[in-house]
């Protein structure tokens, strides 16, 4: 008979810090070169080579922001990196732009709609970026920055303003171009500042005394400075995605639901006021979209009408990048009686680009275990990572990662300190695999209620 095995509170204590290191968290990015050439293992990502290429040209279209509306589909048998991939790509685009995942059962729930629900996730997932100039304060260092585009090069020179007036910024401006380059700008040069914006819109001679100079036969070089810019000392962005917008100003829910998430449903009318607002302020040069992108897991889980909303909503020309992950093979499109590849409808699959993944081979196993095993801060003996390769092939993946901390627990209990290839047989034989639970099934049937012994039970699924 097995032996209990009791856990002590400072052991609970361990398990829960380790619990805290996320399925994902040894993924850092796609490990790709700057020509999109995967390195074999970089980033915490090793193998599935094509994949992550392709993920990596997707991510380059992405951030161009020139290709909203594209979906792109992850398929590939269970545990072979899909999610992984997708993480790392969020990784990669940084937090200026939004990243939304979800799993496609999410989508269900009674507060609100199928519909509603993916909206939401649609507009969570597209970014808002508001450019402000900030005022000038009394007192602030100031930029002043001329550009030389004629001559090559350009000056800059740093103000700090005693006043806010820009009369006096003006004259302070002029002397400071002056000190700045005696030779080539001399006294009497204009320098124009926009008194609303601060902006110099132009630096130099006029072009009369240019060719004044030039008909004297003046040595004198003459330097035409057409642009430079009195600059605040920072343009103050912030990038809110559209539905933190339309949570703001839904009189309904109010700002406070961002907090509490319980964000309800939102009129129709707020978001095509919001739109038409977003829209103005493009106009304006005020605000960029920053298409972003959705992540949408188990996506075989979503039902004909959301797969029809994805159809349309793909159409707008605000729409993120879509990515979806499936490891169904041929199954029921959810709400029909029909069946398709990965129970996606085909005039959905039809604007798909699909990436594959493939299962990994025997050195990749291993190359992520060993990463694993660093995340989780676990020693383990070489004999002992075979053993796990070897499970990890024969199993799969995530059963053998999910073995590490385990069997670390198991080590710790006999105050060894290294993971030995006694404490990965022991959790194998305390933790069932898929293939191993499917046979207890079968072997103790008998003993379960309600078991419908018609059923066949598919394996791998
Ligand atoms: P499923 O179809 O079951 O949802 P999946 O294809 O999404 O599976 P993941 O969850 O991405 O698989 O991978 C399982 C585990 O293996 C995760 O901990 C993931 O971070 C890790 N992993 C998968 N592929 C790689 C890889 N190429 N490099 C590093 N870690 C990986």
């Amino acid at each position: 008979m097995a032996m209990p095995i009791t856990v002590s509170s400072s052991e609970t204590k361990d398990l829960l810090r380790m619990e805290r290191v996320g399925t994902h968290s040894h993924i850092r990015g796609l490990g790709l070169d700057d020509k999109y050439e995967p390195r074999a293992s970089s980033q915490g990502m090793v193998g599935q080579l094509k994949a992550r290429k392709a993920a990596g040209i997707t991510l380059a279209m992405i951030k161009a922001g020139k290709t909203p509306g594209r979906a792109i589909l992850i398929a590939g048998p269970p545990s072979t990196g899909k999610t992984a991939i997708a993480m790392a790509m969020a990784q990669e685009l940084g937090t200026d732009v939004p990243f939304t995942s979800l799993a496609a059962s999410e989508i269900f729930s009674l507060e609100m709609s199928k519909t509603e629900a993916l909206t939401q996730a649609f507009r969570r997932s597209i970014g808002v970026r508001i450019k402000e100039e900030s005022e000038l304060i009394e007192g602030e260092v100031v930029e002043i920055q001329i550009d030389r585009s004629l001559t090559g090069g350009s000056k800059t020179g740093k103000l700090t303003l005693k006043t806010t007036d820009m009369e006096t910024i003006y004259d302070l401006g002029t002397k400071m171009i002056e000190s700045l380059d005696k030779e080539k700008v001399m006294a009497g040069d204009v320098i124009t500042i926009d008194k609303a914006s601060g902006r110099i819109t132009k630096l130099g001679r006029s072009f009369t005394r240019a060719r004044d100079y030039d008909a004297m036969g003046s040595d004198t070089k003459f330097v035409q400075c057409p642009e430079g810019e009195l600059q605040k000392r920072k343009e103050v962005v912030h990038t809110v995605s559209l539905h933190e917008i339309d949570v703001i100003n839904s009189r309904t829910q109010g700002f406070l639901a961002l907090f509490s998430g319980d964000t309800g449903e939102i009129k129709q009318e707020v978001r095509d006021q919001i739109n038409s607002k977003v829209a103005e302020w493009r106009e304006e040069g005020k605000a960029d979209i920053v298409p972003g992108v959705l992540f949408i897991d188990e996506v075989h889980m979503l039902d004909i009408e959301c797969f029809s909303f994805l159809n349309r909503a793909l159409e707008d020309d605000m729409a993120p990048i879509v990515i979806m992950a499936s490891n169904r093979g041929v199954t029921n499109i959810r709400g029909t009686k029909y069946k398709a590849p990965h129970g996606i409808p085909a005039d959905l699959r039809d604007r798909l680009t699909t990436i594959s993944t493939s299962a990994y081979e025997e050195k990749d196993i291993r190359q992520i275990l060993n990463i694993r095993c660093v995340e989780e801060d676990v020693e383990m003996s070489d004999d002992a990572k075979d053993v796990l390769t070897r499970i990890g092939v024969e199993t799969s993946l995530r059963y053998s990662i999910h073995l590490i901390t385990a069997a670390n627990l198991v080590s710790r209990k006999r105050k060894a300190t290294i993971v030995d290839v006694q404490d990965i047989k022991r959790v194998y034989s305390l933790f069932l695999d898929e293939k191993r639970s499917v046979q207890y099934m079968k072997d103790y049937e008998d003993q379960y209620m309600y078991n419908d012994q018609s059923e066949k039970v598919v394996e791998g699924t």
